[in-house]
């Protein structure tokens, strides 16, 4: 069997393999954002696909989220983070142009 790399998600801290997890990445003006299209924003932090809502909410509670992207605690915005999340679980994939 392969190896499959994990990474541990921010909020509960479970060890998943990197398809089971969202990615968020420090965006260009400093905040945190949700890496959708895969562009590699910066350094990374990974969150659970499957409960990326609650997995964020207790990210935000323990500063797991920013003490993995080496940030400081005022800098995300969870509000922003929450509402892109909703937007994602809104959209369908589309497909590649
Ligand atoms: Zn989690």
């Amino acid at each position: 069997m392969s190896h499959v790399p994990e990474r541990s998600c921010v909020g509960c801290r479970v060890k998943r393999p990197k398809g089971d997890l969202m990615r968020l990445g420090v965006d260009p003006e400093g905040g945190v954002s949700f890496d959708v299209s895969g562009q590699g924003l910066g350094r990374g932090a990974y969150l659970c696909a499957g409960t990326a809502v609650e997995c964020l909410a207790l990210a935000g509670r323990h500063h797991g989220l920013a003490r993995s992207l080496r940030l400081g605690h005022g800098v995300i915005n969870y509000a922003k983070l929450q509402s892109q999340l909703a937007q994602i679980e809104e959209t369908p994939p589309s497909p590649p142009r």
